[in-house]
């Protein structure tokens, strides 16, 4: 089994039903949703069809989909045009939210007002995460703002502008991001993936939101502003989880802060115990190549080594030539690492909060003095598999709950096999039946050591226990 989680983000190139049968055969745990893309009818199809798939086959194979809604955000795009504008080395353009008929210089429109007031927090406008940048020249009175290409190149429809180090204006939750965000509680998706978000305070109105409208949504705070790399701590205590937004933080920042930062992120994840993504352009030639560059290939190993919950694919499974090729490439990569962890040191785990984590530490230990070939817990809320997660044992946490929904969320979770069967009013029941049924998936064989996080029996009360048994 693979311990490290992987996440497919569907579009063109893979959203059919023959598309995601395929990616969740192959691997995919958890099935990302891009919001900035698509429309409304399309959502609601692609959400079907998962959910189809997971009631067809979820129980057999004893795997199932989790779905993430990743919302568009407070992000700055340009505008329509018939033709990409061509832009010269050193040309001199306006970028504004109107038209100007007066100036001989192209315009570039932008899709919002407060544009000429952001850019004064910035020298830099970059298009498309830097494939083109432009330098500052000035702004107008009139709010238009004078910028110098760096290099040539095409600007088309709608591409991504960012305004590095600026503090745009915009609110971080937009109406269409609120939409969404109910449209995918109505449609019982599993984590919403909040874009461009500063502080907690971004994380904590979503939750309220959910709280209110009775979802289940888990957060998944996207680190991809300076704001946020800053309010670091504060975000990880108040998200679900986090995902390191390569692509618009590598334009945010300088690129070679990158590495450093990614590496810190999953070690203050890991210590708290926080489900940790690494996502972006982990394997961005597979898009028209059907073999990954070697960089690409020594990129998602570190991400293993560093045991991240888990690791991401964009554009290569949502509008790529090669969905399946990519997704093989990477479930290879991090199977071939995984059997040579080292171990990448994380500073100070949290202390031990309540009896549920240490009595996660002491299975954990257990397992590993004993040679054991799994854990195995159960678990309605998915937190008992979570805290076991959180020490990256490198045998699968087996774990059992009755509720659909935690079993998706766990799909996430760094080497949590999540699975579904009725709780027994007998907790003995219960474990022999789970037994039973990770003997016959061949996940366990008889002679095999295991160690159980269990209710028991004692007299007339249920006791937690730690177990060491053999199949
Ligand atoms: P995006 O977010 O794909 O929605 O832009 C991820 C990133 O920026 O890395
Ligand atoms: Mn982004």
């Amino acid at each position: 089994m693979r311990l490290t989680k992987i996440i497919c983000t569907l579009g063109p190139s893979s959203h059919s039903d023959e598309g995601i049968d395929a990616l969740a055969r192959a691997g995919m745990n958890i099935a990302r949703i891009n919001f900035s893309h698509g429309d409304r009818k399309q959502h609601l199809q692609v959400m079907e069809r998962i959910r189809a798939w997971n009631e067809k086959h979820g129980r057999g194979l004893g795997i199932c989909i989790g779905t993430i809604l990743d919302t568009k955000g407070a992000e700055i795009r340009t505008g329509d045009t018939d033709h990409p504008i061509e832009i010269l080395k050193g040309e001199e353009v306006i970028f504004s939210p109107e038209t100007n008929e007066r100036s001989a210089k192209k315009t570039i429109f932008v899709n919002y007002s407060g544009f000429a007031n952001d850019v004064r927090e910035t020298d830099r406008i970059l298009i498309d995460n830097g494939e083109i940048a432009f330098d500052i020249v000035r702004t107008e009175k009139n709010g238009d703002v004078v910028a110098k290409a760096r290099g040539a190149g095409k600007i088309g429809s709608r591409r991504h502008i960012n305004l590095p180090g600026a503090d745009v204006d915009l609110p971080s939750i937009t109406e269409q991001d609120w939409k969404d965000i109910e449209f995918g509680i109505e449609e019982n998706m599993d984590f919403v993936a909040l874009s461009f978000i500063r502080n907690r305070d971004d994380v904590e109105i979503v939750r309220e939101f959910i709280k209110k409208k009775k979802g289940s949504m888990e957060i998944i705070a996207k680190i991809e502003t300076e704001q946020a790399v800053e309010n670091i701590a504060e975000i990880v205590h108040a998200a679900d989880a986090i995902m390191v937004a390569r692509g618009d933080l590598g334009a945010e920042l300088p690129f070679e802060r990158l590495p450093v930062i990614q590496d810190e992120i999953v070690a203050r994840c890991r210590e708290v115990g926080r489900p940790v993504i690494i996502a972006t352009h982990m394997l961005e030639s597979m898009i028209a190549q059907p073999i990954p560059t070697r960089a690409e290939v020594t990129d998602i190993a570190h991400a293993a080594m560093t045991q991240t919950d888990a690791t991401m694919l964009s554009g290569e499974t949502a509008a790529g030539k090669h969905p399946l090729l990519a997704l093989e490439a990477m479930d290879k990569v991090l199977r071939a690492t995984e059997e040579h962890l080292a171990v990448f040191r994380i500073n100070q785990p949290e202390p031990v909060q309540s009896e549920r984590q240490a009595r996660a530490e002491a299975a954990f230990t257990l397992a590993e003095s004993t040679n054991a070939k799994a854990l195995l817990t159960f678990t309605r809320t998915g937190q008992t598999a979570r805290d076991l997660a959180k020490f990256r044992p490198r045998i699968p946490v087996l774990a059992f709950t009755d509720d659909e929904a935690t079993q998706r969320k766990l799909s996430l979770s760094y080497a949590v096999a999540p699975f579904v069967m009725k709780l027994d009013k007998d907790p003995e029941k219960t474990v022999l039946q789970a037994l039973a049924h990770v003997k016959e998936a061949g996940l366990l064989h008889t002679g095999d050591r295991v160690v159980i996080v269990s209710d028991a029996q004692a007299h007339e009360q249920l006791i937690n226990t730690v177990q060491l048994r053999v199949v």
